[in-house]
């Protein structure tokens, strides 16, 4: 790689990440800006934000708003666009996890993960996309899951929302790709995060399991998410649309 010359940077990009401020967001924003990118966290919790954003440096900024806020994604977009210039790559990443029997799921909690990861990616997406296709370049990258692809039990939500995150993919990568906006997903596998910690570590049998059905035998971390999300966003990726690209240790082959 040659500095500004390579086919993997992203010099003179900006990434709007949703749920940056945490977890895989914030390993994304860190490869990004490694790349060459600038980048500007979202989420609910401004204190978090702004931590964040101070780590990151000066190639980083923070907005908040709420995903599930259906009705003020467009004001949100504008306000972004106006505050630190246009946005050409869009990270759906923002999610939230329910996991719990299926006879025992409240209609609520099924619904607000719907509303988070499909709802939110959905408005977020509609909101970004003019001003990329006005500008004929842009990349809406999606976070997916290995649910995508497999049914997993206890979290009947949260499978939903990932499977409907691969339709949404494979629906818009036509209607975009005439506007000159990439389209892509990475399904992560167990990924170390608040996310991924909550879920496994009051059970140790379950953390065993997972590790256990991954090849590699280890947990991810979200700078491998990011670095797949610098390679997706970059122009070394300029003929790659519509790809749901498992970074999981191989674990979604073997379940
Ligand atoms: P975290 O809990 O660390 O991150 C989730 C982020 O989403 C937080 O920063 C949170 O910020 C933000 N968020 C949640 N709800 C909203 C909302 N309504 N509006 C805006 N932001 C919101 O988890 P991860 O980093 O693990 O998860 C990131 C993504 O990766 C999710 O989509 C998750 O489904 C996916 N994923 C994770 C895996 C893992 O093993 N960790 C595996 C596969 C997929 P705030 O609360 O401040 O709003």
């Amino acid at each position: 790689m040659t500095g500004k010359y390579s086919r993997f940077s992203l010099e003179g990009e900006r990434a709007l990440i949703t749920g940056g401020g945490t977890g895989i967001g914030f390993g994304i924003a860190e490869s990004m800006i490694r790349a060459g990118a600038r980048v500007v966290l979202a989420g609910r919790r401004e204190e978090l934000l702004r931590t964040a954003a101070d780590k990151l440096g000066d190639r980083a900024g923070y907005i908040v708003g709420d995903v599930t806020d259906t009705r003020g994604a467009e004001e949100f977009a504008r306000t972004v666009e106006e505050k630190f210039g246009p946005v050409s790559i869009l990270v759906n990443n923002a999610g939230i996890h329910h996991k719990q029997p299926f006879l025992e799921t409240a209609y609520e909690d099924f619904d607000k993960v719907l509303r988070t990861h499909v709802s939110g990616s959905f408005v977020m997406s509609k909101a970004f996309a003019p001003s990329m296709a006005a500008r004929k370049h842009g990349h809406i990258l999606f976070i997916a899951s290995m649910t995508t692809f497999i049914g997993m039990p206890q979290v009947i939500g949260y499978t939903a929302a990932k499977s409907a995150v691969g339709g949404m993919v494979r629906a818009l990568t036509a209607e975009l790709a005439p506007l000159g906006v990439r389209v892509n997903a990475i399904a992560p596998g167990w990924i170390n995060s608040e996310m991924m910690h909550r879920a496994v570590n009051s059970d140790p049998e379950r953390k065993a399991k997972i590790l256990g059905r991954t090849p590699m035998g280890r947990f991810g971390d979200p700078e491998d998410i990011g670095d797949a999300a610098v390679y997706l966003s970059s122009p070394a990726a300029s003929f790659v649309t519509g790809v749901i690209l498992p970074v999981d240790g191989g674990a979604v082959t073997g379940f």
